[in-house]
């Protein structure tokens, strides 16, 4: 048994937020889940995030709020949460009272995210993604499925299958082929998808389809049901799902090479090429190391 954890980085719609948009499907094998499991709990417990999300693009921002304190690296995880929320409170008392209170609720909102780490530095935070990233890279069993869209590919005309859509097809298939050449009667794919509302009911709808009819490429034997939405806030393997998804973007967009490094090795590959990861970008040429893989 299979488990497959979903999640994307980046917008979907064409023209607008980030150049590209990334589905990632981090597959594990059923019966070793609770000992990767129990590595990721021991990596958040050193870091003080037992009880917290692991949100990859929220983790990764400057905190500016914690380059203003004094010495905010020599204080105690304690004190350094509660300079970082007088910081913030304070804040939003001044915008609450110039520009109203309705005008703070997006801020509010904004600091919520990222609340759950504001003990630890940015460089602290970026040591603990990439322990993490460390750790699934290093996870022989484990399996990644991508499809990374350049959206300024389609210049202003939206593509006639939605990237989102387009991307969930594409690994669902790589993640079909992977358990057919598993091969073995047992061995059976879920699918453990990021809650979303906007997008639920037409992934379920579109899954349906695949079982009815099969993707563009192949029937689907392997995968069963439709994917299990799941909240992410309490869903391990969709935060990594996250990491990963966030890496291949950051690559993908800038270059970076610090997550994506780690978690590369975990691309399925058939003969020695990269099969489990497609960068799409039309018809320009493109040396990023996904696309010279394969
Ligand atoms: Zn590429």
């Amino acid at each position: 048994m299979y488990l497959c954890y979903i999640d994307e980085s980046g917008v979907p719609e064409i023209g607008q937020g980030t150049s590209h948009f990334v589905l990632v499907g981090l597959s594990i094998e059923a019966w070793d889940w609770k000992r990767q499991d129990r590595e990721v709990s021991e990596i958040k417990r050193k870091y003080g995030l037992a009880n917290a999300e692991v949100h990859t693009g929220w983790m990764t921002r400057r905190y500016l709020e914690q380059e203003r304190i004094p010495d905010f690296d020599k204080l105690a995880w304690n004190d350094r949460r509660i300079q970082v929320k007088a910081a913030r409170d304070a804040h939003l008392l001044k915008i609450a009272a110039t520009r109203g209170p309705r005008e703070a609720q997006p801020l509010r909102k904004t600091y919520r995210k990222s609340e759950a780490y504001t003990h630890l530095t940015l460089s602290e935070r970026s040591a603990f993604l990439k322990e993490l990233a460390d750790l699934i890279g290093g996870w022989g069993n484990t399996r990644l499925f991508s499809e990374s869209i350049d959206k300024t590919s389609f210049g202003t005309t939206p593509p006639l299958i939605p990237p989102r859509e387009e991307a969930f097809t594409h690994v669902v298939n790589r993640f079909e082929r992977y358990l057919v050449d598993v091969g073995g009667q047992h061995n059976v794919g879920l699918l453990a998808h990021d809650h979303d509302e906007t997008s639920a009911d037409r992934l379920t709808q579109l899954m349906r389809q695949f079982h009815a009819s099969g993707t563009m490429w192949n029937r689907i034997t392997r995968i069963i049901e439709t994917p299990f939405f799941v909240d992410s806030r309490l869903t391990v393997g969709v935060q990594l799902a996250d990491l990963c998804a966030y890496a291949i973007r950051r690559y993908c967009e800038n270059g970076e090479t610090d997550l994506f490094n780690r978690i590369y090795p975990r691309a399925h590959r058939v003969a020695g090429h990269v099969v489990g990861l497609r960068h799409y970008v039309k018809g320009r040429q493109c040396s990023c190391i996904i696309c010279s893989n394969h």
